[in-house]
């Protein structure tokens, strides 16, 4: 954990802080996330709900996922926005209420492959920054810490072993019964892998990113070690 006194900036409001979390999926960025903005009364936007809403759009107009330009063209006509929810955000796609409708793996498969293009990125990066210029946010996603938000003001960058993150993720949609853990963990690798070596934008850590690697800790000491991270930053700008 680095609490190092920064005063290069004149002390602000907490609540104007950025958090950026990155990671690949399973690394538990949401629920650190959803644990930071209660606990610091920051805006919790998760950026990969973005990501799903459109595909989403993308899947039910019937478009190909590998082709750009009729994806921009969709982009141009769509509204998202994201709200604050229970567990996730609340998604208004085009003022529906799709946030039920993302997290199923159609979903989740249409969203990795929109999100390689770089005017849908430029588009989503648009509109995020957008959600979080006025600071207080917490920000999770891929992308945040190196594009979206590149000068916020504690960076996170949460990882762990694939095997554990597979079986996180299985966890998380074990009530289902036709899910296999061995699909599960095959189909996070795939996006993973998409997420890593994408040309524009890939996943990785921000220079200046603190790294958690919470493969051997539990999600409650993994939130712990987030929470100090920020709590040592806002500490630090008190001194200013
Ligand atoms: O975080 P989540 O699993 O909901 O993200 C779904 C997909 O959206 C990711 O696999 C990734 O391909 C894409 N994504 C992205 N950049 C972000 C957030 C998500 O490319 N900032």
């Amino acid at each position: 954990m680095s609490a190092e006194r920064d005063c290069s900036h004149p002390a602000e409001p907490a609540k104007k802080i950025i958090v950026a979390i990155d990671g690949p999926s399973g690394a538990g960025k949401s629920t650190i996330a959803r644990h930071l903005a209660q606990r610091f009364g920051l805006l919790n936007l998760e950026t990969g709900a973005m990501y799903r809403a459109f595909a989403l759009k993308a899947l039910r107009a019937g478009l190909s996922l590998d082709v750009s330009s009729g994806l921009e063209s969709l982009a141009a006509r769509t509204t998202i926005r994201l709200e604050p929810g229970e567990e996730h955000n609340r998604v208004l796609l085009d003022g529906e209420d799709v946030t039920a409708l993302l997290r199923n793996q159609t979903v989740t498969d249409a969203a990795s492959r929109v999100s390689v293009f770089p005017a849908i990125r430029a588009w989503m990066v648009g509109l995020q920054q957008e959600m979080g210029a006025a600071g207080g946010v917490v920000m999770e996603g891929r992308d945040i810490g190196t594009v979206v938000f590149p000068h916020a003001e504690v960076k996170i960058f949460l990882d762990a072993a694939p095997e554990v993150r597979g079986l996180r993720r299985y966890e998380q949609l074990r009530a289902k019964p036709e899910v296999q853990p061995a699909e599960v963990i095959r189909e996070m690798r795939a996006r993973d892998e998409r997420d890593r070596n994408r040309p524009d934008s890939p996943l990785r850590p921000a220079l200046d990113a603190v790294r958690v690697d919470s493969t051997n800790m539990t999600l409650e000491e993994a939130v712990k070690a987030a929470e100090e991270i920020v709590a040592g930053k806002l500490r630090a700008r008190a001194q200013c």
